[in-house]
């Protein structure tokens, strides 16, 4: 098997494994049985504000199998989204998002909640159905949930998401573009779409503030968020250069190992009782 094992015994999947169709098949049907089994959970990764303070958390699939090893969500959320297993995962991430914030919320904790939405969930025909569904279930109010989208639902059936995410803002959920910059499609739609946020990709976050091509797009995406009244979240922030260019060039949300990790709810209320502010030391 292409199998390796990390420093810490934990197996690590390389994408080559995939090509490996009998790899492929004995993953998916794995993953099938994965959430009986108890092998799926859910961490949280804290975002900050420009004052450092939490503003909310992404919600971020783990699988780790019965043998103690790690499967990777770029392994992992392919093989969901090709096989279709990814509508059911997906009713499972958002109802858990529901019950987090419950949580979180109760603990005095009030910030929103972000969970990927991917394409093949989003283009269910019963998909705003089932969230309505789910938030009718958990009693989590709308504006609490952020759904993230990835740039590839905006290639072709334009109209067909467009008017989905319509029906979503009317229920009160926020639209936020994932991995923003890294995809194909054309600006021309941001403006037709009711949408709440964009997250800059990490891999232009990586090259800032030292690489020009790098920071010219972080400025560029900040300055047609400000200029369209969208927030924005930087994503992937793991220096304080990073953060402190952030800062000088616009009022970015920040999410990173600079800041939090993602971590089991248990260990996200741990930090945010203990040291609300811990994050103001880290920059
Ligand atoms: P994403 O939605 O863009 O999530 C952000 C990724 O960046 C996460 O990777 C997170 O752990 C990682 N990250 C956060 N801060 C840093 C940092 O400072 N440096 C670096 N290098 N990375 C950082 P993760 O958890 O491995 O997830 C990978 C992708 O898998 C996600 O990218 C998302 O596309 C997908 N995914 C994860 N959970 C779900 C889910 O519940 N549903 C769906 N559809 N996709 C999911
Ligand atoms: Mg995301
Ligand atoms: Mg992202
Ligand atoms: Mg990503």
């Amino acid at each position: 098997h292409a199998k390796s094992r990390g420093r810490n015994g934990v197996a690590l999947f390389e994408p080559g494994m995939l090509s490996d169709a009998e790899g492929r098949l004995t993953l998916e049907r794995d993953l099938g049985q994965a959430l009986d089994n108890g092998e799926l959970s859910l961490h949280l990764q804290l975002q900050v504000d420009g004052a450092r303070m939490p503003s909310g958390a992404e919600l971020l699939m783990r699988w780790r199998r019965k043998d103690g090893s790690s499967v990777p969500p770029d392994v992992f959320i392919p093989v969901a989204e090709s096989s279709g297993l990814i509508v059911a995962l997906g009713d499972w991430v958002l109802r858990e998002a529901c019950l987090a914030w419950h949580v979180l919320d109760r603990a005095g904790h009030r910030f929103p909640l972000s969970v990927n939405v991917s394409p093949m969930q989003f283009r269910q025909h019963d998909f705003v159905t089932r969230v309505e569904a789910i938030l009718h279930e958990t009693g989590v109010p709308p504006g609490q949930l952020i759904f993230e989208i990835t740039e590839g639902l905006l290639i072709d059936r334009l109209d067909q998401t467009i008017e989905r995410m319509h029906a979503l803002a009317a229920l009160g959920i926020r639209i936020s573009i994932d991995d923003f910059g890294t995809g194909y499609s054309s600006l021309s739609y941001l403006t037709r779409m009711p949408l709440y946020e964009l997250k800059i990709d990490k891999s232009f976050i990586r090259d800032t503030p030292h690489d020009k091509n790098g920071t010219a797009i972080v400025q560029s995406i900040l300055a047609m968020a400000s200029h369209l009244g969208l927030r924005v979240v930087a994503e992937g922030v793991e220096t304080s250069a990073q953060a402190e260019y952030l800062a000088a060039h616009g009022n970015a949300c920040m999410q990173g190992y600079l800041f939090h990790r993602p971590m089991p709810l248990e260990a996200l209320l741990a930090e945010l009782q203990a040291a609300p502010q811990a994050s103001l030391s880290a920059a």
